[in-house]
């Protein structure tokens, strides 16, 4: 190729189009690689094809991390109004669903992703698709080299930098993988226990049919851990339950942890008999 690229950013997901973009704004030359044929998968599925961009009442509280001064630093660096002024710069201006929840007015994803690739496009960043990385290497001159597969054959680049944006476990079938886990075990650095978030709950067991039959009811509840409550609407599923307050306390939960539901969380239940 013969480029000179400052970083490789493995992985075309919102982080590392993200990166690439960012990266050129300091005058960088980036490559990102992506197995996926195109960039951005995820952000064009997110809330079914709309997605909810960012949240204006979003702090570093909202995140579960073993290093919450990780959350303080990032928040402290891009805030959420430098992320709407990023897309309102971009021509994505946003309308608030429910609770803080920003979607462009457009309601389309891919009026985001197209950003990325206009921005990647005029700040000369390179994007590969179908290029799935097999390889991270340090050599001894202190470089990474990079093994790629294209078209059946793999080849090799070498960066002084790499990123690795290559997303997280959900949804495979969207080019998820656990890569980044690797490459991070590879080079000696702690990993923590990974854990499902933001997932629905499946009920098993005698309860299933009950739950089965109530399908697609939804009702606003307060969802409780310990703790930690939601207060949201909670929908009932073929599989047990699913909904905002779901999604959020799932996030908490540990198996064998009971969860609580109030399902008249605002109403005193004699009073409306
Ligand atoms: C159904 C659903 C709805 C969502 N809705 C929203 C929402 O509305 N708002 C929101 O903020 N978040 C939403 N999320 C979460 C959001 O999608 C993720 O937080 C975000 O996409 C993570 O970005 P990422 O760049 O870290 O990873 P990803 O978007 O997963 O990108 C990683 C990329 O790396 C690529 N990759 C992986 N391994 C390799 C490799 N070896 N070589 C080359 N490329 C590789 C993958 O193909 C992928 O394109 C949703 C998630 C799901 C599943």
């Amino acid at each position: 190729m013969g480029d000179h690229f400052d970083a490789i950013i493995i992985g075309g997901g919102a982080c590392g189009l993200m990166c690439a973009v960012q990266a050129g704004y300091l005058g960088k030359k980036t490559l990102i690689l992506e197995k996926n044929v195109k960039v951005g998968a995820k952000i064009l599925i997110s809330v079914g094809g709309r997605c909810n961009y960012t949240n204006m009442y979003s702090s570093e509280t909202n995140f579960i991390s073993a290093n919450p001064h990780f959350c303080t630093s990032a928040f402290s660096q891009f805030t959420v109004e430098d992320t709407i002024n990023f897309f309102e710069a971009n021509g994505i201006l946003g309308k608030e669903k429910t609770l803080g929840q920003l979607f462009p007015i457009t309601n389309n994803a891919k009026d985001i992703v197209k950003v990325f690739e206009v921005l990647c496009k005029n700040l000369d960043q390179v994007i590969i698709c179908h290029a799935e990385v097999k390889e991270v290497l340090k050599m001894e001159d202190g470089q990474f080299q990079i093994s790629y597969a294209k078209n059946g054959n793999l080849k090799t680049l070498r960066s002084q930098n790499v990123v690795i944006a290559s997303g997280g476990l959900p949804v495979q079938k969207m080019g998820a993988s656990d890569f980044g886990l690797r490459v991070a075990r590879q080079f000696g650095l702690k990993v923590t226990e990974t854990a499902p978030a933001l997932v629905p709950l499946t009920i098993t067991g005698k309860e299933a049919e009950w739950y089965a039959q109530l399908s697609g009811n939804t009702i606003f509840s307060r969802v409780s851990l310990g703790n930690i409550s939601f207060e949201e609407n909670i929908l009932f599923t073929h599989w047990g339950l699913g909904g905002p307050a779901i999604l959020q306390i799932s996030s908490y939960w540990r198996p064998g942890e009971l969860i609580s539901i109030d399902l008249l969380p605002n109403n005193n239940i004699t009073e409306l008999i």
